[in-house]
């Protein structure tokens, strides 16, 4: 096979590059046929050039295509060096005043709420920021690709449309000229020529579809039959079977086939394989073969390289067409001409056409060049732009069939390109007068929905997969219909007024087709099998919504429209009526002697639909011409005449009858669709606009136009509850009927629904039309009703409205008259409360209200009152008049039926007889009796003079009923009701009503225009006497019951106080300010007198006993040396978070020697702790349990856990946090070995150095000896005798162990996994390096706590919280008792190394030099190792002497150290005398070290910038020593370190027992020190560094910040956008994630970056990671806007990220689009997270509290 492959890289023809641009172009203006000439020279050339092998080599491609075919056409077209040529062009170009900017993925645009004509209309990021608009409400998005830059349109913007940049020179507004002018003749006519010629080149070979075959003019003579195996993209199969489906045919690895996937993916399309035919043929019939079974297989073509060659070229070439128009419009427009040059075949067949009807057979690269082109050549002229749109438009049909076939996204169809016609206003109207695009659109779209039961209304409930397909395709036509709409008409011409009608015809056809469709019957007996689909529907409706809205928004603006508009609606209404009584017979219903001819129809027996869309339509209509001026001044006009009210009401009261029976649960066995269809229609605010709103608004109509009691009447027929309010006794017979329960229940609710329905009819009145409001009174409304269930961010509340087709709610501007807004606050949101004052407008009926959100909003508002000492009663808002046309509808609330249909409901509450009646009826109609004396009220206040009133309900309620009932008025039957024991709710309510009435009557009285009914009067007075002393009793109640309230509100908050705080304590992490640490810590106890932490003047504190509760089995036990174990849950982590070096990290771990600590701490080992305390014996039991436990669920199910038991993770039993090991809780350490002896004189620092090298120089030799002692053993004794052993050093001597078995194995269990977790490596407790990773923790983690109290300005010995407190504690007496169980002479050989870093001996050759170890890690090695050494010595030297030489020589290295690297620079800064002590000391000294470095050392700065240097860099190793010494010993802090003030170093020196002038040090000890100083300065390393050749740590080290991050989040947006792939050549990365601890930008999530780490592979994220955060990671997610925290392979959670809106929000996954600022306050909390080593701490919580996290795939990120 290998042998019919050509070499992979063919040598350059020599006779390629000898072709001259310049010549070839020359030959091309002499020529007679231009065409022939160049064809022949693209058909030698071009496939020589293009396609020469298996693997495409695009450089050299590209510029030998420069070379011999482009360049000749540069050069013909400038008829002179394209050089000079171009640059002339550009100059003599009057530059367009479009931006035209296309958008790459990814990208942020910017449209302004303020001045944008619609929401597609957007700026590149460049020119918003010039623009006037940054200063105004802007919304932010990321493009999806393709559209361009709408800058310089004039029609996009209402208001500044350019920017700075493209700025329009106001003295050059000349209109339009044509850009021709500035080219010459002879260009003109050259660039004809190669264009048309070129042009068309492209086409013809980008649509060629032979496989085998060149087009005859680009035939070659010499043909080398190659072949291509072409795979093409589809959006049927995945990346993985692609990649296993090659992976098989063309036998590549995996690696490869992820490559020729990500191509196709993005391409379109990629050759897998190249040679002759047969070779190729092959590999197309094993893809097609192995992708053919489930799916339509993948798309494979075998092609003859010379046309790939073609087609390649053919896309250059495009692409150089788009870059040379950019030289010159004139270039620009000729390109347009030629582009649409009707051919001589007809007009179909100019080149654009060509392109765009074969749209959908390109490939996915060809159609996006050539879309970029159309976008830079045909949308940037606006002559040519309105031809293109034209010829868009007529082939628009086409397009539309072509795309429905093809299986790509939208996004690279040539069909998306309608947003750029049809959003442009004059474009639209135009395309609608003169190609009647509305009709089109409509027509395209009704084509292709096909599925129509016998009626002929669509059905979708069987369709299939593909249809759904489809369904969802030709949806699109829709979004195209919305952007033709979207810019309403100014002016209306008569041209225009009749498209649009004939367009609005087209549009009743397609309601026509949805009215009445998915038709359901109620179910009975039998549950329905299967759920019928129900969702296809509702999706069209949903979609169509806008539509409606912008038809209705139309019609409004003409009123010749509108009345049209409107007959044609009622037309098509009565058409969809024709069959609308069903043969149903007529029947006859009366009540109060009225009477009303209606058919026989039960909605719970026929069928029913939901959808009635025309009867919408018509609904809107009416309510439009209700508020135009004809309605006012020629209602005559009106064809009203022409409507039948028991017509139009008929089908909506139906829909609402059906939505009432559901909730009256009649319904059940209809399935669930059906309630859900019920919320869509009523509560969703996608729907109820054009639904449920327009059904209110039909019925209103109706009944403004009928006989309410007619009305009432049918309704009550309707909704089948006739018979009970025309018999007149049927309440109580009903009652009787026991049996019935159900039927009571449901009929109770029936009743309840139809009395909120009328409670709707009148009170509704908020619709521009209905009621007479405008749009912000509307809106208004709406938020008061939201909020008055609970305060909302803004997002919730935008949610909760009706956007327009404009996305607008329209909130913002009436928000501030109804609402406060609250700042969120570290975390939360911001919210919106309701004013106070707002709380009056609050009905309890809204209609927009959920039942559960009615009964929130109730309950809210009754608390409210309640707090505000008010009644509790939640009467009726005061509701604006309705319009002329709706006037007569208040009468259904004083029409005899109503007042009936009350009675009976009241009477039924006085009796009270069983379940025959509800409460909430009871609460509708006081709800309804309170809205009718409102309405009289009114009325009275407005009447005018001379006027009689109509509205006479107070005298109508007022008198009893006739014969026969002869039941008591309704009035009378309140009185009795207010002292109903059982209805002690309403009573507030009753009690309103009555006194509303009273005040009706008084008014009534004083203007006598009628007189009042008699009755009831006298017994309303006396109600008022009884009434004071009530309202005393029930004052004094209240006060009680407010006091209970408040006591038990106070316990309330106690308890949830007290969760809080310990949420706080257990959740959030370290908060240095939270509660105070253990109380003996900081008892002063002995204010006066000094206190120092180390060496024989250590201050002894008497021995706390200290007692301590388990956790698990709550007993109680004394931490003592002997007895059984206590210990702390306790996390290690490795950390970077000190690291001054972040590309450094363990290369092998079984080879690394931590023994040293380099001063970068580039990898440290953290501990923490939760501070939760156990027994060891009970943590262990624990453990064990859940071991098994998880064990058995992993058999069970492959869940994941937020912790890896495996690697001995669990969580804490008490307060779940992630915990990997435990901490034995240990007394002072040093305290049990001190009293071992009587100290009398101790040696000083130069007798104990001599000493101790003694000591160590013995145990060497005897280490010698021992290791040779096989070979030499009778050598061995004589050795020994020779050797001097110091006085009182007895090697020989092993002490005992002094803890309990107990804690023994708890020192072992922490060393191991501090080793374990520290290095990486498996546990082995018998390693060397145990010991130091447990020194090395100690000492990292104290550094660690340093640095967060320092970076927050907080005193070292401050309150810390306990957990931090007892972790820090037990930590350094872990450390310092580890030795005890470890192995005496690797203990002892630990000391010996450290030590001779600073002491040399002949032993220790190559050790760091000081330049290179962190002091801080030496002096914890040296301390807590010592005693190993120590307990050998009998001479009566004692550990605090050790300690204290130990830390004075550490200290005295660190300070040379410091002199070396960080007393650089300030020379000048040279202070006056008087020179102080510490200064000369330090001069002094550093003349020595000067004298020492052979005057490598600079010369000498000033004294006082020397001392100043050292008492900086050396403060922080002096805080961390006072940190391990207070923990070490247990002596309690001086108070002046407990606060926070001025400079501690005095005190911290006392603590420290050093000398306040640290330089006496060396003084005090010079006969040794300098020698040693010596030694320090001779290093070669030291030398090196002084001479520059190296770098050195210098001090103090800054504190690690997280990066910097910009205050407005676009400009990351446009960072990441810039962003490629670092792996796959310039290829925008889809999740472009930034590291916020280094900044790095990464590829996350994408097959391109991963990479293996520890054989498994990982995406770049936790690659990231592992070198940069030792595991743990800190991201942003720039197109998500979302932080996320990674630990490990397994652990991560999202974050809230640190940008909020102006409301206060966050936008996770930047769907809102509101511009986001920085929040500092929230940065600073996520880096102090990180900080305080709390990111994996924070993943636990997260992943406990959200089970789905740990179910995500994190390594893959
Ligand atoms: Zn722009
Ligand atoms: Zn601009
Ligand atoms: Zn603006
Ligand atoms: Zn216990
Ligand atoms: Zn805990
Ligand atoms: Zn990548
Ligand atoms: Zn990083």
């Amino acid at each position: 096979m290998a042998s019919e492959l050509e070499p992979e890289v063919q040598a350059i023809d020599r006779s390629l590059l000898e072709c001259s641009a310049e010549e070839t172009a020359g030959k091309w203006l002499q020529a007679t046929d231009l065409t022939r000439e160049v064809y022949q020279h693209l058909a030698h050339y071009v496939p020589k050039i293009y396609c020469r092998g298996p693997n495409p080599f695009p450089q050299k491609e590209d510029m030998l295509a420069q070379h011999i075919l482009l360049g000749p056409m540069e050069w013909y077209l400038c008829g002179e060096d394209p050089g000079f040529g171009f640059s002339k062009l550009e100059q003599a170009n009057k530059p367009s005043h479009l931006c035209g900017r296309v958008f790459k993925v990814g990208e942020p645009t910017y449209s302004c709420r303020d001045c944008a004509v619609d929401p597609t209309c957007v700026l590149c990021m460049e020119c918003f920021l010039g623009s006037v608009h940054r200063d105004h409400r802007y919304r932010m998005t990321t493009s999806g690709g393709g559209g361009f830059c709408d800058c310089g349109d004039t029609e996009a913007w209402k208001e500044g449309p350019y920017c700075q940049k493209h700025e329009l020179n106001t003295s050059e507004i000349e209109e339009e000229e044509d850009p021709l002018v500035h080219l010459s003749e002879d260009m003109i006519a050259r660039a004809y020529n190669i264009f048309a010629i070129m042009f068309r080149y492209a086409v013809e070979i980008l649509t060629w579809e032979k496989e085998d075959e060149l087009p005859a003019d680009l035939e070659m003579v010499e043909n080398s039959d190659t072949y291509y195996c072409m795979l093409f993209n589809d959006e049927v199969h995945t990346y993985e079977q692609v990649i296993y489906t090659l992976q098989k045919a063309v036998n590549c690895t995996q690696k490869e086939a992820i490559g020729f996937a990500t191509t196709v993916d993005r391409d379109g399309r990629r050759s897998v394989r190249y040679g002759d035919f047969q070779y190729c043929e092959q590999a197309k019939s094993v893809i097609v073969r192995s992708t053919s079974r489930q799916t339509k297989p993948l798309k494979v073509q075998v092609m003859h390289s010379s046309i790939v060659a073609h087609q390649n070229f053919g896309l250059k070439l495009l692409s150089w067409l788009g870059n040379i128009i950019g030289y010159s419009d004139g270039l620009r427009r000729i390109l347009c001409q030629v582009g649409l040059q009707e051919g001589p075949d007809g007009e179909n067949y100019s080149l654009v056409d060509r392109l765009m009807l074969s749209d959908s057979k390109l490939w996915k690269g060809a159609r996006s060049v050539y879309h970029q082109l159309f976008m830079s050549s045909l949308l940037m002229d606006l002559k040519y732009k309105k031809l293109f749109a034209v010829r868009f438009a007529k082939n628009y049909q086409q397009l539309q069939r072509d795309f429905m076939e093809d299986d790509h996204e939208r996004a690279v169809s040539v069909t998306a390109l309608s947003v750029q016609f049809f959003t442009a206003p004059t474009l639209a109207r135009m395309l609608i007068t003169e190609e009647n695009l509305m009709t089109i659109i409509i027509k395209t779209f009704m084509d292709h929905l096909r599925h129509r039961d016998a009626q002929g209304r669509f059905q979708f409930e069987r369709y299939t997969a593909l249809q759904a397909f489809k369904f969802r395709r030709v949806q699109s036509l829709i979004l195209d219909l919305k952007y033709v709409l979207i810019s309403k008409p100014t002016e209306w011409s008569d041209e225009l007024r009749q498209k649009f009608l004939e367009g609005f015809d087209a549009f009743l056809e397609l309601l026509k087709c949805m009215q009445g469709m998915d038709p359901i019957t109620r179910q009975v007996g039998q549950h329905i099998e299967m759920e019928p689909e129900w969702e296809a529907a509702f999706t069209l409706q949903m979609k169509l919504t806008h539509i409606i809205s912008m038809m209705q928004d139309w019609c409004a603006l003409d009123e010749k429209v509108l009345i049209e508009a409107y007959k044609k609606c009622l037309a098509v209404l009565m058409q969809c009526h024709s069959g609308f009584t069903d043969g149903e017979q007529p029947i006859t219903l009366s009540i109060c002697g009225h009477s009303v001819e209606t058919i026989r129809y039960c909605v719970s027996q026929e069928k029913v639909s939901i959808h009635l869309p025309v009867s919408r339509l018509l609904a809107g209509l009416h309510a439009l011409l209700s508020k135009s001026e004809v309605a006012y001044k020629f209602p005559e006009l009106l064809p009203l005449s022409e409507l039948s009210p028991p017509m139009l009401i008929e089908h909506p009261l139906r829909c609402l009858v059906l939505c009432a029976q559901v909730h009256a649960g009649m319904w059940r066995r209809n399935g669930f669709s059906l309630v859900n269809q019920e919320q869509y229609q009523n509560h969703n605010v996608k729907c109820r606009r054009e639904m449920f709103d327009k059904d209110i608004v039909m019925l209103q109509t109706g009944v403004s136009m009928m006989d309410p009691n007619h009305f009432l009447m049918i309704m009550l027929s309707r909704f089948e509850l006739y018979q009970i309010f025309s018999t007149p006794d049927y309440g109580t017979r009903f009652s009787s009927e026991v049996t019935h329960k159900d039927v009571v229940q449901q009929n109770n609710t029936l009743i309840e629904e139809m009395l909120y329905l009328i409670i709707m009819l009148v009170g509704e009145r908020f619709s521009p039309g209905v009621g007479l409001v405008n749009a912000a009174d509307e809106i208004k409304r709406e938020i008061i009703h939201q909020l008055s269930i609970r305060p909302m961010a803004h997002s919730e509340l935008v949610k909760s409205l009706p956007e327009d087709e404009n996305k607008e709610t329209g909130m913002e501007s009436v928000i501030e008259a109804v609402a406060h807004f609250k700042k969120p606050g570290l975390t939360g949101r911001g919210m919106y409360e309701l004013k106070p004052e707002c709380a009056k407008e609050f009905n309890l009926y809204f209609y927009h209200f959920s039942r559960a959100e009615q009964s929130k909003a109730e309950e809210a508002q009754r608390k409210l009152k309640r707090q505000n000492r008010e009644d509790t009663a939640l009467p009726p808002p005061v509701l604006p008049p309705f319009c002329p046309l709706f006037e007569s509808l208040v009468n259904i609330l004083q029409s005899d039926v109503m007042l009936c249909i009350m009675g009976t409901i009241l009477q039924w509450a006085v009796e009270h007889n069983g379940y025959a009646w509800s409460e909430s009826m009871l609460q509708r109609v006081l709800h309804l009796i309170g809205m009718a004396l409102r309405e009289e009220k009114q009325h009275l206040e407005n009447v005018a003079e001379g006027h009689v009133v109509t509205f006479t309900f107070s005298q109508k309620i007022s008198r009893p009923g006739e014969a026969p009932n002869n039941s008591p008025s309704i009035l009378a039957m309140l009185e009795t009701l207010q002292n109903a024991p059982y209805l002690e709710v309403h009573k507030d309510m009753i009690r309103w009503i009555l006194k509303t009435f009273n005040a009706i009557k008084k008014v009534r009285e004083s203007s006598s225009t009628s007189p009042v009914a008699e009755t009831g009067g006298g017994a309303i007075m006396e109600e008022n006497s009884r009434d004071k002393d009530k309202a005393e009793r029930k004052r004094k109640a209240e006060i009680a019951r407010l006091r209970r309230e408040k006591i038990m509100a106070q316990m309330s908050e106690m308890q949830r106080h007290f969760i809080d705080e310990n949420r706080e304590l257990f959740q959030q992490t370290l908060d240095l300010d939270a509660s105070p640490s253990a109380v003996f810590d900081h008892s002063p106890v002995a204010s006066d007198m000094t206190l120092t932490a180390l060496g024989p003047a250590q201050t002894r504190v008497p021995e706390q006993r200290q007692f301590i509760t388990c956790i698990l089995c709550q007993e109680e036990q004394e931490v003592k040396v002997e007895s059984r174990a206590m210990v702390l849950a306790a996390f290690i982590q490795r950390s970077t978070v000190l690291s001054k070096n972040r590309s450094k990290f363990i290369q092998d771990p079984e080879k690394y020697d931590p023994l040293f600590t380099h001063p970068d701490l580039s990898c440290g080992t953290h501990t923490g702790s939760c501070g939760h305390i156990m027994h060891a014996h009970c943590w262990q039991r624990y453990f064990d349990s859940v071991q098994a436990k998880e064990q058995r669920r992993q058999q069970r199910l492959r869940l994941h856990t937020s912790y890896d038991v495996e690697n001995g993770e669990f969580l804490c039993p008490l307060c779940e946090c992630l915990s990997n090991t435990v901490i034995p809780l240990l007394l002072p350490p040093r305290n049990i070995f001190n009293s071992r002896l009587n100290f009398s004189e101790q040696p000083n620092l130069t007798q104990w150095i001599r000493t101790i090298s003694q000591q160590i120089k013995a145990l060497q030799v005897l280490k010698k000896e021992y290791t040779n002692i096989d070979t030499v053993s009778s050598k061995n004794l004589e050795n020994m005798d020779k050797l001097q052993l110091p006085e009182g050093f007895r090697p020989d001597f092993r002490p005992k162990n002094p803890y309990s078995e107990s804690i023994r194995e708890m020192l072992t269990t922490f060393g191991t996994a501090t080793y374990k977790v520290g290095l990486k490596v498996h546990p082995n407790e018998e390693d060397p390096r145990v010991p130091i990773m447990c020194w090395g923790s100690c000492a990292y983690t104290i550094q660690s706590t340093e640095r967060i109290l320092s970076d927050e300005d907080k005193p070292l010995f401050g309150p810390l919280p306990c957990r931090l407190d007892d972790c820090l504690r037990s930590l350094t007496r872990f450390a310092a008792a580890h030795w005890t169980v470890a192995s005496l002479p690797v203990v002892q050989g630990h000391f010996c190394k450290l030590f001779a870093s600073l002491v040399p001996d002949e032993n220790h050759g190559d050790l760091p030099c000081i330049l290179d170890i962190d002091m801080f890690h030496l002096l914890v090695g040296l301390v807590l190792a010592f005693p190993a050494l120590q307990c050998q010595d009998f001479s009566g030297t004692s550990l605090g002497t050790g300690d204290l030489h130990i830390f004075h020589l550490v200290t005295m290295a660190h300070i040379v150290q410091i002199l070396l690297t960080s007393c650089t620079g300030e020379n000048g800064m040279d202070q006056e005398n008087p020179v102080g002590e510490e200064e000369l000391a330090v001069l002094d000294l550093y003349k020595t070290l000067h004298q020492y470095t052979g005057s490598a050392l600079k010369e000498t700065p000033s004294a006082w910038h020397l001392w100043r240097s050292v008492r900086a860099g050396i403060t922080p190793f002096l805080k961390c020593s006072a940190l391990f010494f207070h923990y070490l010993n247990g002596v309690p802090s001086p108070s002046e370190v407990q606060v926070i003030g001025t400079s501690h170093f005095e005190h911290l020196c006392n603590y420290l027992s050093l000398p306040s002038n640290l330089i006496c040090l060396f003084q005090e000890n010079s006969e040794i020190m300098n020698s040693l100083i010596e030694s320090w300065c001779h290093n070669n390393e030291v030398k090196r560094y002084l001479e520059g050749e190296r770098d050195a740590i210098s001090y103090p080290r800054e504190s690690n910040k997280l990066i910097d991050l910009p205050e407005d989040y676009s400009s990351l947006i446009n960072q990441a956008s810039n962003f490629s792939c670092p792996k796959s050549g310039g290829d925008k990365s889809r999740a472009p994630t930034l590291c916020l601890v280094c900044g790095t930008l990464l590829c996350s999530q994408s097959y391109c970056c991963q990479t293996e780490l520890e054989g498994e592979d990982v995406g770049a994220c936790t690659a990231h990671t592992y070198s940069c955060g030792s595991g743990v990671g800190i991201f942003l997610r720039v197109r998500e806007c979302q932080v996320l925290f990674l630990a490990g392979k397994t652990k991560g959670c999202f974050y809230a990220p640190p940008y909020l809106d102006d409301y206060g929000e966050t936008d996770q996954g930047l769907r809102r689009g509101n511009p986001l600022h920085l929040c500092t306050e929230r940065f600073k909390k996520i880096q102090k997270l990180w900080q305080q080593h709390s990111i994996t701490e924070e993943i636990g919580h997260a992943q406990e509290a959200n089970q789905t996290l740990v179910g995500i795939d994190w390594q893959h990120l």
